[in-house]
């Protein structure tokens, strides 16, 4: 079968390769040839921030039980690496506030063919976890930190303190969970005039600041497409404000994000364009949601349960298998640009 536009012959009606000649890994592929590797895992629902764009001020979360135990999540994992997957993010809600955070990354490093894990954390916590996390085995961090300024990242996360970022920041570079990778969500009324100091961070540091357009979710959907702040907007105040930004690595997409450079600076500064420039083409992932579903795209509300069948009793053989047919289902994209949003959950479930 040929996959228009993919450039990938798949001869297979199953989705999953044997291991080729020479390789030890499965690798599985969805409908579209696209070879799915990259689970992002988010650990909890729950949070110790209340960001605008992420949630609603008064959160209801689930309850405890409708959520898999570490025990569930390692079982899924193990079947997720029978399946040839290699990288691995750790995300939430916060995925700091999960009590079985640094076990969870033991048993990951522990599976095999484990290449990299990396979490994506508010940062609040990490000035305390960072060196059990690295020691753990986890290889490093992207942490959201949306302005410098103490009152406006208050506004923004509404409980929030950013000098504790800061700190978590200097922790995880000085544990090693290198290289760090800063993230913004821009937001108009919020921080837009916050892009500019923030990509100043990368002329010092050797570190790769990456901006996000708000994506609509669910019930906070009118106000996130409201806020959206494109990514030539971006560009623009960072360009008249620090100089030309030159393409790195051709141009070419870094995971999701276009990557530049700022005069003389040590660093990268990148933009993350799913709703101007949506990149499903290139799409690796699926995901496994706190109360164990498995996403099959970020925006789109398709999922397959994982968790009846894990509490009936499923091997990680068994669920390898859902997981399997389930990325052969994978849509090949999101229809953000007709004005289909997922409304299911907020993005806080899914982890981003
Ligand atoms: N709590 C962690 C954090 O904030 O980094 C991890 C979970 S958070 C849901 C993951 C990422 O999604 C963060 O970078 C966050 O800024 C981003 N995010 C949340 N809501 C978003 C939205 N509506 N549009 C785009 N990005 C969003
Ligand atoms: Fe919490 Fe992250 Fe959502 Fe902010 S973006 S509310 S820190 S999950």
């Amino acid at each position: 079968m040929d996959f228009e536009g993919t450039g990938v012959t798949q001869s297979v009606a199953s989705g999953t390769d044997a291991p080729q000649a020479g390789a030890t890994r499965p690798r599985t592929l969805d409908a579209f040839g696209r070879h799915i590797n990259y689970l992002r895992v988010s650990l909890t629902d729950k949070c110790n921030l209340r960001c605008v764009y992420c949630m609603p001020e008064h959160m209801v979360f689930r309850p405890g039980d409708e959520l898999l135990s570490g025990d569930e999540f390692i079982r899924v994992l193990q079947a997720a690496s029978m399946l040839g997957f290699d990288k691995y993010r750790l995300t939430g809600g916060e995925p700091t506030v999960h009590p079985g955070l640094v076990d969870i990354v033991a048993a990951l490093r522990a599976l095999p063919g484990t290449r990299e894990i990396a979490m994506t954390t508010n940062g609040l916590r990490l000035a305390r976890l960072a060196q059990p996390l690295k020691a753990a085995g986890m290889d490093r961090v992207n942490i959201s930190i949306d302005t410098l300024d103490a009152e406006r990242y208050h506004r923004i996360t509404r409980w929030g303190k950013v000098e504790d970022v800061l700190a978590g920041i200097a922790a995880a570079e000085a544990a090693g969970l290198t290289p760090i990778k800063l993230n913004a969500v821009v937001l108009r009324g919020y921080n837009e005039d916050d892009v500019a100091p923030l990509a100043a961070l990368t002329l010092a540091r050797p570190w790769h600041f990456r901006f996000i357009e708000v994506m609509p979710f669910g019930d906070v959907a009118d106000f996130q497409q409201a806020s959206i702040v494109t990514t030539a907007e971006m560009m623009a105040r960072i360009q008249a404000a620090l100089g030309a930004l030159a393409p790195v690595n051709d141009g070419k997409l870094d995971g999701e994000a276009r990557m530049y450079r700022l005069p003389n600076a040590q660093g990268q500064v990148g933009f993350i364009s799913p709703v101007s420039a949506p990149f499903c083409a290139s799409c690796n992932r699926v995901r496994l949601t706190a109360d164990g579903t498995l996403r099959l795209c970020l925006l789109k509300d398709g999922e397959i349960d994982l968790k009846t069948p894990l509490r009936r009793g499923a091997r990680a053989e068994d669920l390898a298998e859902l997981i399997r047919a389930g990325i052969w289902r994978k849509p090949w994209g999101h229809d953000l640009k007709d004005g289909v949003i997922p409304l299911n959950r907020v993005m806080s479930e899914i982890g981003g």
